[in-house]
């Protein structure tokens, strides 16, 4: 499937929930299947349906370990990422985040090329549906529970270039030469964000 990007409308609607006989149904089963295709096609370790142009609250996540392979170890324990298997969330709701904010470069499959810092909760508790229609809380921590707030956030119609630290937006090709090996605190100060 092709992904859509920054500037379809489609990324900007509140997408709809679905009801317990959709959610059963032999489209939304195909759906899934074509968004985890779509997914580590690309690859990414999480994908929306407004993503692939379906207005539908309907996300997959999967944070595979061959993923990790060419960060380093201080970078992954920095950023609490852990593998994470497949998975679907369908309506899902966050109900609690932790007032403790942290602090990364995040990207989209819906801006290709482009990175930039986003604050998100450390920790969020979500309730949503699995693929059988059971309903199930999340607790996630570190990046999974970015991933979490990333794509629900799609499912609202917000993407990251609205909530991330403007001075920190940057092309991938500069991200790779200036900022990647940088702690955040070493980033935030050669931004003048301290
Ligand atoms: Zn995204």
């Amino acid at each position: 499937m092709k992904i859509v990007h920054v500037g379809e409308p489609v990324l900007r609607q509140k997408a709809q929930p679905l009801a317990a006989a959709e959610i059963s149904s032999n489209s939304t089963r195909k759906l899934i299947e074509r968004m985890r295709e779509t997914m580590r096609d690309a690859p990414g370790v999480g994908l929306a349906a407004p993503q692939i142009g379906v207005s539908l609250q309907i996300a997959v996540i999967e944070d595979l370990a061959e993923y990790h392979k060419d960060a380093s170890r201080e970078k992954l324990a920095e950023r609490e990422r852990k593998a994470v298997p497949f998975h679907v969330i369908i309506n899902p709701k966050i109900r609690k985040t932790s007032p403790q904010k942290v602090e990364f470069y995040e990207g989209c499959l819906s801006l290709p090329g482009f990175s930039a810092m986003v604050p998100r909760a450390h920790h969020v508790s979500v309730e949503c549906l699995d693929e059988h229609g059971k309903p199930k809380v999340i607790e996630a921590s570190g990046w999974y529970a970015r991933i979490l707030q990333h794509e629900i956030d799609h499912l609202l119609g917000t993407l990251y270039i609205d909530r991330m630290n403007s001075r920190s937006f940057s092309s991938l090709d500069n991200f790779s030469r200036h900022w990647k090996d940088k702690s955040i605190k070493e980033a935030r100060a050669a931004l003048r964000l301290i």
